[in-house]
């Protein structure tokens, strides 16, 4: 027994000292789960604290409070914070430098959240953070905020911006006081842009970085904002489409007619445009206007960047109730790397119970076209435009007068906006890599890289005005209701997100 015991004890010394680096990776793993659980337990009073803050950017009285919270806590955690102002309410900067330190981390977080409709929560108020968990009836049911002590991962915090994205605001402080406690000091300086009017759109944003650029000079951006894809897995998403809208009006008679009067002889506008929609697209949802997918390829490499996300198209016709897809791509991820052309509305006379026997004075659809970085914008609206003319319209940006009325046949007014545009960054660039390897630190697997995602955010001022490249780490639950009523934060996520952003601070970049 013992020779063999001896044997067996050096042998396991020998595999030790052999794989001494691979053993320590483990020990850093398992710290890094030891810290993330400490704070994540400790962090829940600051979690409820800021919940509880009104945060509608309707109310800059409101908004005040957040940014003072915003500015007390970011300085005691060693961050000078600086204000800058808009014509509304500020804008936040927090900075810390490190020694040593060769590269600048630009944070955007977002503080304002979506206004309530108190009625439709099932709480006492959105800004009363609610413990809650899944009871048999599958119903959520409110638990004594106290025990979230020992709260279980499928647990959920209810509040208006639990998800978005006052959870990731937690969750970055508290990754903070992690990593001090564990004297590990990032190798870079961070500065953190806070935004309090995202919700509105982010209206001042744009001309704040446009007077700001030596302020807020950096080398990468990180957004920690959004969910996660949504089989729940580490993500990181790479790009977000732009977006434009416009409206498209056709006319008819200048005021409605009687149909039995005029039907056979006044022009109908409501045909009319249908008409012009329809020519836009062919019979699988592709844009047949020339031109309008110009530029976009979707390359071998590319291709296997797409296919690698995990998403199960069966379940997301199922969610969306469609027996077939529109065919720009041939599955999902390839049908958002390209630019769409959506009608998000359409009206012309009445219907229902107001609908009446006329032929309406005009039709109008509004428009929305998703960006790609390769689809200018102004290039894009002018085939639009020109397509209208092409089908014998003459296109004007007002109504038409009596007198244009009377010299043309047909007559389409369009106007329009450009809301910001996309942006892509490479995943094999200096962010990317340094991210997609945090992260597989901290999971022990290959996180989700999305390369683009179809909707779209505002910090396009940011990728454009300061050129920086900039990239998503998403860490809330996809089902958290965000927007509407009943938001909320699962509470594994809000550990995950956590461990993420410890793992991202402590990081050499
Ligand atoms: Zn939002």
């Amino acid at each position: 027994m013992k020779p063999q015991y001896l044997v067996s004890t050096c042998l396991f010394m020998l595999i030790i000292g052999f794989n001494s680096h691979c053993f320590s990776q483990k020990l850093d793993s398992e710290k890094l789960d030891a810290i993330t659980e400490k704070y994540t337990s400790a962090s829940f009073p600051l979690l409820k604290e800021l919940l509880s803050i009104p945060n509608d950017a309707y109310y800059p009285e409101d908004i005040e409070k957040n940014v003072q919270w915003c500015e007390k806590e970011f300085a005691k955690r060693s961050f000078t914070t600086t204000r800058i102002p808009t014509a509304t309410v500020p804008l936040l900067l927090a900075e810390q430098k490190h020694k040593r330190a060769k590269k600048t981390v630009l944070i955007y977080l977002q503080i304002d959240g979506q206004p309530v409709d108190t009625t439709r929560w099932f709480q006492e108020s959105p800004y009363a953070p609610t413990l809650k968990k899944k009871n048999a009836n599958g119903d959520w049911e409110a638990l004594p905020w106290q025990n979230i002590a020992n709260y279980d991962d499928d647990w959920r915090v209810f509040a208006r911006s639990a998800s978005d994205a006052k959870g990731p605001v937690a969750m970055f402080l508290t990754a903070l006081d992690a990593i001090k406690s564990s004297d590990v000091t990032p190798n870079y300086n961070i500065k953190v842009i806070m935004d309090f009017e995202e919700e509105l759109g982010s209206p001042h944003l744009p001309e704040a970085v446009l007077k700001n650029t030596e302020l807020l000079k950096a080398d990468m951006l990180i957004i920690f904002d959004g969910p996660r894809h949504i089989t729940n897995q580490p993500t990181l998403t790479f790009g977000a489409r732009g977006i434009a809208t416009l409206q498209l009006t056709t006319y008819g008679p200048n005021v409605p007619q009687h149909s039995g009067h005029f039907g056979n002889y006044a022009p109908n506008p409501a045909l009319r445009l249908s008409k012009l929609l329809a020519s836009m697209k062919d019979e699988e949802g592709r844009v047949t206007i020339d031109g309008f997918y110009d530029g976009i390829s979707i390359d071998a490499e590319t291709e296997k960047i797409l296919k690698a996300v995990p998403d199960n198209e069966a379940q997301i016709k199922a969610r969306l109730q469609v027996a077939e897809t529109d065919k720009v791509g041939s599955y999902y991820q390839e049908a958002i790397q390209y630019p769409s052309l959506n009608i998000r509305g359409m009206q012309s006379g009445w219907i229902n119970e107001k609908v009446r026997t006329i032929i309406p004075g005009w039709a109008r659809a509004e428009i929305d076209v998703r960006l790609v970085l390769e689809s200018n914008p102004e290039r894009l609206i002018r085939l639009i435009k020109e397509h209208v003319e092409d089908q014998g319209y003459l296109v004007l940006n007002r109504e038409p007068t009596k007198q244009e009325r009377l010299e043309h046949a047909k007559i389409a007014t369009i106007t329009y906006e450009i809301s910001y545009q996309s942006f892509r960054t490479d995943f094999d660039s200096e962010v990317g890599l340094w991210l997609t390897k945090a992260l597989r630190t901290a999971f022990g697997k290959e996180p989700i890289r999305i390369r683009m995602s179809g909707g779209s955010i505002p910090i396009a001022p940011f990728v454009t005005t300061l050129n920086i490249p900039a990239v998503t780490v998403p860490t809330v639950n996809r089902d958290n209701n965000q927007h509407s009523p009943n938001e909320n934060l699962r509470l594994g996520n809000y550990r995950e997100g956590i461990k993420t952003m410890i793992a991202i601070l402590a990081e050499k970049l």
